[in-house]
């Protein structure tokens, strides 16, 4: 059996290679290499001794993921990885001036059946590794040279459902000795799993969250959010509150606006009643077409939603996001891999 090395924290490292007779800083050097280089090649670690290149040729493995597929439009690439047991996940980098987001999967498929969401609509499958979600974020930091600013947990997959796995990576993503991305440039994006999100608050993970809300009441957010009969908006402002006492930056929510769904004069109203004086961010993002018999609202339409949350606001800020990449089925909620 091969050791998947990806993935590994120093302290895995050190027990594997202590176990298997070399001293524990070389360790440090793996670390490095992995994570702060983004090498794969053992044959280039040059610091490392012959006889732990061997060992590490002989008994490890350094890439978790295969490119399958490459997608570009303008400035928005969408990746197709393989992963070792032959299963896809999507990665999409976008840029924007200086500006270089990249949108990780956390798991191939989901459970968590938002009736508007195509990787919803594929079924729960697996959940990935930490490996695998760092090699996403290495593969485009090796192929793409422009340097990435921001990392967002909003690909393929309910995040907090791989909870371990997930804020495993973000550790490494995060640590000055690793990839060294500052842990305000890290959002994991949930639908709600709200005692993950309690453990998050209270293992002082410093990631920013979003939570996507995505109605303004519970009998549309049942409608199209299964998960909200488990945890209803009410839990969700609850333990906001909580999030927002124990950070400076605050949670952000999402709403995806989908037409004669949740986009009428009273959703908006009723929206800003609900996060008055929350503090919190408010991301709206027009509805991307997933082939069902949900659509995106009219340009109007959408405007004059925005408009009335303009004027009806009260102590939270909004922020319209128009998904980039939905020609190539790259945007919010479009990840699937059904087809490419
Ligand atoms: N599972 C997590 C993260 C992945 S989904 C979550 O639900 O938050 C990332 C974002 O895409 C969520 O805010 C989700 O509401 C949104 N989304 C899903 N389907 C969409 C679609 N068809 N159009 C626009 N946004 C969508
Ligand atoms: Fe899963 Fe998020 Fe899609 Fe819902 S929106 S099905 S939680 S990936």
């Amino acid at each position: 059996m091969k050791y998947t090395i990806k993935g590994m924290q120093i302290e895995e490292l050190e027990k594997l290679i202590v176990t298997n007779g070399f001293s524990k800083f070389r360790a440090s050097q793996i670390y490095n290499w992995l994570y702060k280089n983004c090498e794969d090649k053992i044959e280039l670690m040059e610091n490392l001794s012959t006889d732990l290149k061997v060992f590490l040729k002989d008994n490890s493995i350094l890439s978790t993921l295969e490119l399958s597929k490459k997608v570009e439009f303008e400035n928005t690439t969408k990746f197709l990885f393989k992963t070792k047991n032959n299963q896809f996940i999507e990665t999409v980098s976008m840029i924007d001036d200086d500006k270089h987001t990249i949108c990780l999967s956390s798991q191939v498929g989901c459970s968590v059946d938002c009736d508007f969401c195509a990787t919803g609509k594929m079924g729960f499958i697996k959940n990935l590794s930490a490996g695998e979600i760092l090699d996403q974020l290495i593969y485009i930091k090796r192929n793409i040279s422009q340097p990435i600013t921001n990392i967002v947990f909003m690909g393929m997959g309910e995040p907090f459902l791989n909870y371990k796995n997930v804020i495993k990576s973000a550790d490494i993503m995060n640590d000055a000795l690793g990839l060294n991305f500052g842990y305000n440039r890290i959002t994991i994006s949930t639908a709600g799993i709200v005692p993950k999100i309690n453990q998050f608050i209270e293992d002082q993970k410093k990631y920013n969250l979003a939570i996507s809300l995505n109605a303004s009441n519970d009998k549309i957010r049942n409608e199209i959010m299964p998960i909200n009969k488990k945890w209803p908006i009410s839990e969700l402002l609850k333990i906001s509150k909580k999030f927002n006492k124990s950070k400076k930056n605050k949670i952000t929510f999402e709403y995806v606006l989908i037409d004669s769904v949740n986009d009428s004069e009273s959703d908006a109203i009723q929206l800003c009643e609900l996060l008055k004086n929350s503090h919190c961010k408010l991301n709206i993002i027009p509805f991307n077409y997933i082939g069902n018999q949900y659509k995106r609202p009219s340009e109007d339409k959408i405007n004059n939603f925005i408009d009335i949350v303009h004027k009806n606001h009260q102590g939270f800020r909004i922020l319209v996001r128009w998904s980039k990449g939905i020609d190539i089925n790259a945007g919010c909620g479009q990840l699937s891999t059904k087809e490419i």
